[in-house]
This record gives C-alpha cells, sequence and structure tokens, in this order.
C-alpha cells in the first residue's frame, strides 16, 4: 500500500459534529472527498440537511447524512450514533468539533455563561466519546478526533470559560487515549489557532484584536478554512496508525513562541 493509500477513507463512516459550517463544515466536506460516508449534526435539522446535501452533491459518489443534535445532551448524542450507525452503516471516525466561546473579564461573565460553555464544550465531547464507545471497542477500531484549540495550552485574558474548557479536551484525549488504546481505538487532538469563522466575527472586526493576533502568529496571518482538512484525514486515516493522545497544533506557528 502506498502511503498516500493509507490517508483514503473509503468504506469507513465518520461523524462530525457542527459539521454544518465553519471548520466541522471543511473537516467533514475533506473526509468525505477522501471517501468517508460522513454525518454531521447541527442543533438545527434544516441547517444540517443542507449541508449534508451540499456535501454530497459537491463530492462525486459521496454519502452524507445531516441530523439535529444538542451535544451537551447525553440522550441526544446516543441517539445521533444509533443512528449513524442505521443509517450510514458503521461508525468509525467521531470528530468531536461543535463548540463556543464566550468571552470577557470575568467579573463581567454570567456564571451561566461559564456553564454554557463548559456544557458545550466539555460535556459535549464526553457524551459523543461515551456514546460511541460500546460500538468502536466492540469493533476494535475507531479514530477520535476532538477539536481543541491553541487555548488549550496556552492563555489569554478574557478567556475563562474557553481555556478552561478546551484544557480540559485536551486532558480528555489524553485519558481516552490510555483507555482505548487495547481496542485499537486511537484519541487525538487538533488545536487550531485563529480562522475565519462565526466564532471569530467579534475578533476579526476589531482591527486592535486582529492585529494583535496576527502579531502572534510566525505565518503572519489567519489560517484559512481550506488549511484544517489535511490534518483531519490523517487523524481519521490509518496514516496516523501510531499516533494516539497527542495534541496537534495547526496555529501558523504562535504556540511555538
Ligand atoms: P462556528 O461557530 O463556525 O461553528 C460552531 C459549530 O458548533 C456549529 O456547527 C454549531 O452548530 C455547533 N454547535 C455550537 N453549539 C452547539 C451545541 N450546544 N450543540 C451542538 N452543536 C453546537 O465555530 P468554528 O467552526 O470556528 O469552531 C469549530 C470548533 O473549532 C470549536 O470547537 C471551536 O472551539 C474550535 N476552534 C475554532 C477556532 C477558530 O479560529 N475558528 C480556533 C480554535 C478552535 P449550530 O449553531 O448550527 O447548532
Amino acid at each position: 500500500m502506498s502511503v498516500l493509500d493509507k490517508f483514503r477513507l473509503d468504506g469507513r463512516v465518520a461523524l462530525v459534529t457542527g459539521g454544518n459550517r465553519g471548520l466541522g463544515r471543511q473537516m467533514a466536506q475533506a473526509l468525505a472527498e477522501a471517501g468517508a460516508a460522513v454525518a454531521l449534526t447541527s442543533r438545527d435539522q434544516e441547517r444540517a440537511d443542507q449541508a449534508a446535501q451540499e456535501i454530497a452533491q459537491s463530492v462525486a459518489g459521496a454519502t452524507a447524512a445531516g441530523y439535529a443534535c444538542e451535544v451537551s445532551s447525553y440522550e441526544q448524542s446516543a441517539q445521533v450514533v444509533e443512528r449513524t450507525i442505521a443509517d450510514l452503516g458503521g461508525l468509525h471516525v467521531v470528530v468531536n468539533n461543535a463548540g463556543i466561546n464566550i468571552r470577557g473579564p470575568i467579573d463581567e461573565l454570567a456564571p451561566e455563561a461559564f456553564q454554557q460553555v463548559i456544557d458545550t464544550n466539555v460535556t459535549g465531547v464526553w457524551n459523543m466519546c461515551r456514546a460511541a464507545a460500546g460500538h468502536l471497542k466492540a469493533q476494535r477500531y475507531g479514530r477520535v478526533i476532538n477539536v481543541g484549540s491553541t487555548l488549550s495550552i496556552i492563555a489569554l485574558p478574557e478567556r475563562t470559560p474557553y481555556a478552561s474548557s478546551k484544557g480540559a479536551v485536551l486532558q480528555m484525549t489524553r485519558v481516552l487515549a490510555l483507555e482505548w488504546a487495547q481496542y485499537g481505538i486511537t484519541v487525538n487532538a487538533m488545536l487550531p489557532g485563529p480562522f475565519s469563522t462565526e466564532m471569530n466575527l467579534a475578533l476579526e472586526q476589531d482591527p486592535e484584536k486582529y492585529r494583535e493576533f496576527i502579531a502572534r502568529i510566525p505565518l503572519g496571518r489567519w489560517g484559512d478554512l481550506d488549511e484544517i482538512g489535511g490534518l483531519a484525514v490523517f487523524l481519521a486515516s490509518d496514516a496516523s496508525s501510531f499516533v494516539t493522545g497527542a495534541g496537534m497544533t495547526v496555529d501558523g506557528g504562535w504556540t511555538a513562541h
């Protein structure tokens, strides 16, 4: 098998939470282009359907399905896992991408804001891993990709909810990598720097904050959306068969400082 063949995902089924827009949408598209059947979620069924339809139409021979899922609900997470397996014939790759960011000095944030970020970014990842565990362990194969952030490993002011949550995502990734290695399941985190998505509109529209970010990034720019798919395919495929428990940055060199 050539090295490029190891990146192929033919016959695999990948589930991407929050796959209807932003980084999740890009990763869902990339996984489909590599040959996987893709299930993607949004909290809204129509938005999920729309993205699934776009992927199915743009990638020759692709299968894509959209599901509504609030990831902070264990019940809904388990339902999506069940429906993916029933509708697409299996589950091999889980990309825990759904996430939110609420920024502000700690004394200006409502306690509910902190809880909402933790519920989505931490409990959501735990729920989906918990829901997929039985199936992945039984088939003795799986690729789990949790989306952390540069803020999993470094800090910025006014990010107590988000940085706390993303630090937890990296630690959860490491624990599960240890727990599941014996079942042939790898668990890794990708740690992106800034990409232009809805989550970052406020930063992008503030020239001073935007310049501050660029100044921290050795490559001197934000990430382009199409620069996330390569790592997703690598971590989802047999090309990464000896990689587990890793936190891989995609950040233009930011965290090399
Ligand atoms: P977007 O805001 O563009 O997309 C977020 C996605 O998450 C949407 O699909 C949204 O679905 C879904 N989502 C949000 N909350 C929930 C919830 N409670 N239950 C289920 N789905 C939910 O963000 P990005 O694409 O930028 O971010 C994707 C991931 O990448 C996040 O984990 C983020 O923290 C991480 N990241 C992003 C960076 C960036 O620069 N953009 C940098 C580092 C990390 P919908 O609203 O349709 O329900």
